[in-house]
């Protein structure tokens, strides 16, 4: 039996409505052609509550290409791997730069500033891959999706993983450089190749607000009583998202919305209310920071209605 949270279906239901009918949808990436495909008027938004209920309107069973917020994911898997050494190699501040800047990490000497900026992402996917073969990193970050989101169905799209591949020409640079560094153990070939495959996995903002349950119940899936993580990791990887999730949005998102979050650049965002709410949503039009436009105001009406931002009102 489901306890409805109050408000909460008809503000998804309401906000879902004027999000499909706006006519500033932001623009959809282009610079990964397959992402392109995608039809720009799609939006879905489902927010899964402390019990376990699923409130969702819109597109929110159809799959879209997750990129950046498997990173969220990662960088739990990696600090399950190798705990707090891993912020030898990556940092945990604030970039103020575009996603796959270079210039910074010229400064920083190969240390990328957080683990959400494509550098970032790729020293954590190296972290995963070591003492594993490609593929076995690969099985190993998929079924932790899998797990989380309570659904072995979700898998990755080949298409983008290539599409991904042949054109990721920045992507490349910045992993070389930071092997030039000695910040990656690995062939690049093969950290990439990860790095690609995980940014293509396709989900759905269901599954997607499924597998997000433990960074809002202090580690653990309040449903099944499983635990992911501790509290303490919960509440720094919540910390991280909050200050470097959107790149250079990440203060605007703070002050328009008020919870930890991450983007993507296949216009999803996954949201967490602590204590209350994971949230997922997709719109797959971006603003110029690379986050999505319609996601990034469906949020800020979402946590004003239901006074779920962290910082009260
Ligand atoms: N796979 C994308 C890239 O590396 C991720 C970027 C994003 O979603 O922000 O360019």
């Amino acid at each position: 039996m489901s306890h409805a949270v109050p408000g909460l279906a008809k503000a998804v239901e309401e906000i879902a409505d004027e999000m499909r009918q706006r006519p500033d949808r932001g623009d959809v990436a282009s610079y990964i052609p397959e992402l392109a495909r995608v039809d720009a008027n799609s939006f879905g938004l489902a927010v899964v509550s402390a019990d376990g209920s699923v409130t969702a309107a819109g597109d929110s069973d159809t799959s879209f290409s997750i990129q950046s917020i498997s990173k969220v994911f990662t960088l739990t898997l990696a600090l399950g791997l190798v705990g707090d050494r891993l912020w030898r190699r990556v940092g945990r501040e604030p970039s103020g730069s575009p996603f796959n800047s270079i210039v910074q990490l010229e400064h920083e000497r190969g240390i990328p500033r957080n683990p959400f900026i494509n550098a970032g992402a790729i020293a954590v996917t190296d972290a995963i891959l070591s003492g594993h073969q490609p593929r076995e990193a690969l099985g190993e970050i998929l079924r932790f999706m899998q797990f989380l989101a309570h659904d072995s169905s979700i898998a990755i799209d080949e298409s983008v993983a290539a599409s991904e591949k042949r054109t990721g020409f920045r992507n490349i640079a910045l992993a070389n450089y930071m092997k030039s560094f000695g910040v990656l153990d690995n062939p690049v070939d093969y950290t990439l190749g990860v790095y690609f495959h995980h940014c293509a996995i396709a989900m759905s903002c269901r599954q997607l607000a499924m597998a997000g349950q433990f960074l809002a119940h202090s580690g653990r899936n309040p449903a099944t009583g499983l635990s992911v993580v501790s509290a303490e990791r919960a509440k720094r990887i919540n910390a991280v998202m909050l200050t470097c999730g959107h790149y250079d949005g990440s203060g605007e998102f703070a002050y328009r919305v008020g919870l930890p979050g991450k983007s993507g650049v296949g216009g999803g965002i996954l949201a967490i209310a602590p204590g209350k709410a994971s949230i997922a949503v997709w719109s797959p039009g971006l603003d110029k920071s690379g986050n999505s436009h319609l996601g990034r105001l469906a949020l800020e009406s979402l946590t004003k209605r239901m006074g779920w931002s962290i910082f009260g009102a």
